[in-house]
């Protein structure tokens, strides 16, 4: 890799496209003549009101954002919106949850601050190691939404196909599969995403919700209202402008490489490179069941924790960073976001087959 830099298999913050950074670097010390960083710039100026109506098209023709729908840049990352979620949307105070790991139970201790939580299918008596089915949820008429973590990870799971809702709102966190393969926003109430996973810096989340959903409630705080971000093009406050530039360069990267399809493609390729080898050593063990893997985040085993901690070790002194599993779950992950090269992954792999072959 370029400028001594590491295969970094971490969850996130994660790896960006070295091509967005070498840009982002040269327009460091004067943006686009400008005389001024995007660090220094203010958020009120026409430059940076470009920079923000970019990144907002951009995303738009990325994932085809119906016209009905609202893009917002919100900060407080991903856990913010545990409890925006249902403070915006709580109606009738009563809503759905599908339990499948870490974030899914963050997502519900917070909603239950705010109402009653129904959880209508869960994989906790497997350890989340597999998605529930929900071709057939009890959702009780008066529920105001269905919430999901499309894909835990954590415990390496994705919904390859959306629960049946009916009617009922769906609001789903992809924060670590945004813009990971194409997205039928339409059939979703609101989506959101950290953007520390796959898209930029930490500390924002982008939002797309649907425009009936947005309300005037002045119980809940004026940051905390969606309606406050969507009359005011996100703008209300002092945004996270430096996140919103990298996500709009990556957002630029994706379209010139081809869209959400060409990515999922290339994910599907690096994703099935490193679960057939997994699936083929007698060391390493993939944890998840076969149908609902995470094309994006790979947790796996080898027989035993003291094993496991010897592999890291070995990993990280050979140039693969980070591939201890999250502390809750234990064993390997290696998150292989969009940015992550194939050769990453491809090396990742020859590494645990001559690993295997040491002390297998
Ligand atoms: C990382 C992550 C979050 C939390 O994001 P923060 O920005 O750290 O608050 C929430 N949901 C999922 C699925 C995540 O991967």
């Amino acid at each position: 890799m370029k400028y001594g830099r590491t295969y970094n298999f971490s969850a996130g913050p994660a790896m960006m496209p070295e091509e967005v950074l070498e840009e982002i670097a040269a327009e460091m010390m004067n943006y686009q003549g400008s005389g001024m960083c995007v660090m220094e710039m203010s958020h009120r100026s026409s430059v940076f009101q470009k920079i923000r109506d970019e990144a907002e098209a951009d995303l738009r023709k990325l994932m085809n954002i119906p016209e009905n729908y609202k893009v917002l840049f919100v900060q407080g990352g991903g856990t913010l919106e545990f409890a925006m979620v249902p403070m915006n949307l709580m109606k009738n105070g009563v809503a759905c949850y599908v339990e499948t790991g870490s974030w899914s139970k963050k997502a519900i201790s917070e909603a239950k601050k705010f109402g009653e939580v129904k959880v209508v299918a869960s994989s906790a008596d497997e350890n989340f190691t597999y998605i529930p089915d929900c071709s057939a949820l009890e959702i009780p008429e008066n529920a105001d939404y269905l919430y999901i973590c499309e894909n835990e990870t954590i415990n390496g799971t994705t919904f390859h196909a959306l629960p049946a809702c009916g009617n009922t709102v769906l609001v789903s966190d992809q924060s670590s599969m945004f813009l990971s393969r194409p997205c039928d926003v339409s059939k979703y109430g609101l989506i959101w995403a950290g953007v520390q996973k796959n898209v930029g810096p930490a500390g924002m989340a982008v939002v797309i919700l649907r425009e009936d959903l947005l309300r005037e409630d002045l119980t809940v705080p004026t940051y905390l209202n969606y309606k406050t971000h969507a009359d005011s093009d996100s703008l209300y406050n002092t945004p996270n402008c430096w996140a919103i530039y990298c996500c709009g360069k990556v957002f630029k990267y994706l379209l010139a490489k081809g869209g959400l399809e060409a990515q999922a493609k290339r994910n599907e390729e690096k994703a099935a490179i490193l679960y057939d080898f997994l699936d083929s050593s007698t060391f390493f063990t993939a944890s998840v069941r076969k149908e609902d893997r995470s094309v994006m985040n790979v947790p796996f085993r080898t027989p035993s924790k003291e094993e496991d901690a010897a592999f890291v070790a070995a990993a990280k002194a050979a140039g693969f960073d980070n591939l201890k599993g999250h502390k809750s779950v234990g064993g390997l992950r290696a998150s292989i976001y969009n940015a992550m090269p194939r050769e990453g992954v491809e090396a990742l792999v020859n590494f645990l087959k001559k690993y295997e072959k040491e002390n297998g």
